[in-house]
């Protein structure tokens, strides 16, 4: 059986170009990668396909749960393509863009998006490959904007637009969208991700399309999303602070407290938070980072992030293992220092009323005083694991479920150590069962106790109703456990 891991704090790697085989992907796993990405904006049917086999053989032979996170690409507006693939935009010149399909130049480019234009007004922003450059609008139409450059720099091939002071009336998703979804949902994902989330009816409608089939995660990186979150929350399985687009939408420095908030947020509704983007971005193509990016990651985790992520620096960068390894040394040094467990510990919030937050509570309480090893809870649904999360302990959480499915899916919650076990029928097995697997993974020895919470009887979710000491040899099981 693979041993646990040194730390609490999840790593999520993007694949792409430079992860595409069984080698490396493996090799990212066993550097740290808990959860791997598969980003729909690139990739063909074909190569995600082949990814994916790839992730669910390593499974197997590593014996050990492995979260896909499949992110859909969402109404992201990008240009047309230019006669010579790329051009300079200098500032104080004009440019249009329009929804003629020629070729672009250095005069005008297609955008194929009338929504857009329909939604222009004189004076409106439009950003430029993730904001490097800003164009006011001087004139428009309903299929033309004329605009002068503020800010120039390369316009190139398929460039992403953002009209981050316009809400648009778009839907949440795409006619590409709704075909990726149903074709990764028809190959078996775990976490489904929505790019520019506006509302929660579009959380709402990718749910309904999913079936059951995914749980659904929701990008923050609108302006809208951030005002409606709580709404957004409530409706989602899990969030990611997607500080890319986030920080072309916005100035740059609201990112940092809208990270913080959101974090803080989904910890209270014990929902799993993904800090994204530009983390170590210098190791695209640079064995060690910089110290300002061990510092964000440092941060991410400070402030109780349920996992941190990496986009190009896996999918496309020169060094995918020393960035995943990267973010597994810091997490482990963060999370040893005593300043993180104050921090973790004054943002905890007051249990969620009701036996399973009470016994989860308890649990934690019990482990911290007492020298337990492990808090090891059955769980159907995920949702005792998740509240056991929700409690930030200071011991390991195992998760143990009947259903792969949830096995997976908890792969992103923080300090979660999942375990794909048998249906149990009585206490006394569970309790066998659990004190083998926190042996077996290096959580404890036959000499250690640990804490199991468990629902009676089993086989229904959300009964949690059971919290007991045990130890963790068989035979000491046998003596002391009533039937
Ligand atoms: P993306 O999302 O990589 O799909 O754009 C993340 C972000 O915007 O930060
Ligand atoms: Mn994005």
């Amino acid at each position: 059986m693979f041993q646990k891991r040194d730390r609490n704090v999840k790593i999520v790697a993007t694949l792409g170009p430079a992860s595409n085989d069984y080698t490396m992907i493996r090799a990212l796993f066993e550097a740290g990668a808990d959860v791997f990405r598969l980003n729909m904006s690139h990739g063909s049917h074909e190569e995600i396909t082949e990814r994916h086999r790839i992730i669910r053989q390593i499974e197997k032979d590593v014996d050990r749960p492995i979260a896909i996170l499949a992110d859909l690409q969402g109404p992201k507006l990008r240009c047309g393509v230019f006669a010579g693939d790329s051009e300079e935009l200098i500032v104080g010149e004009k440019f249009r863009f329009d929804l003629d399909s020629a070729e672009g130049d250095s005069t005008r480019v297609c955008l194929p998006h009338k929504e857009i234009f329909a939604a222009l007004e004189v004076g409106s922003t439009l950003l430029v490959n993730d904001g490097k450059l800003r164009l006011t609008v001087d004139e428009c139409g309903p299929d033309f904007a004329n605009c002068t450059v503020v800010t120039g720099g390369t316009i190139s091939n398929r460039k992403g637009v953002n009209v981050p002071d316009v809400v648009l009336p778009l839907a949440a998703l795409s006619e590409k969208d709704r075909k990726d979804l149903e074709f990764v949902c028809d190959l078996g994902v775990d976490w489904l991700a929505l790019s520019f989330v506006q509302r929660p009816e579009d959380v709402a409608e990718a749910r309904e399309l999913a079936k059951g089939r995914a749980a659904i995660l929701s990008k923050i990186e609108k302006p809208a999303a951030v005002k409606a979150f709580a709404e957004i929350l409530e409706v989602s399985d899990g969030i990611m602070v997607a500080r890319g687009d986030l920080g072309v939408e916005l100035p740059v420095q609201n990112v940092p407290p809208i990270q913080k908030r959101l974090t803080r947020a989904c910890r209270a509704a014990s929902k799993p938070v993904i800090v994204a983007t530009q983390m170590l971005e210098s190791m695209i193509e640079s064995p060690v980072p910089t110290r300002a990016e061990v510092s964000d990651v440092a941060t991410a985790i400070y402030e109780g992030a349920d996992a941190v992520m990496l986009s190009a620096e896996s999918a496309a960068g020169d060094f995918p293992i020393e960035a995943v390894t990267t973010m597994n040394n810091v997490a482990i040094e963060v999370e040893s220092d005593e300043t993180y467990r104050s921090i973790i510990e004054a943002s905890r919030g007051t249990p969620i009323p009701g036996v399973a937050g009470g016994i989860v509570s308890a649990a934690r309480e019990i482990a911290e005083t007492a020298d337990i090893k492990a808090i090891c809870c059955f769980t159907h649904s995920g949702t005792t694991a998740a509240l056991t999360a929700r409690e930030r302990p200071r011991v390991p959480i195992i998760a143990l479920t009947p259903f792969d499915a949830v096995a997976r899916r908890l792969c992103l919650t923080w300090g979660t150590h999942c375990v794909f076990t048998s249906e149990v029928e009585r206490f006394k097995m569970a309790v066998v069962s659990a004190a083998r697997i926190a042996r077996e993974a290096g959580f404890a020895t036959s000499d250690d106790q640990i804490v199991v919470t468990a629902g009676v009887p089993f086989n229904v979710a959300g009964t949690t109703n059971i919290l007991r000491v045990a130890p963790c040899e068989e035979r000491l099981i046998f003596r002391t456990e009533p039937e």
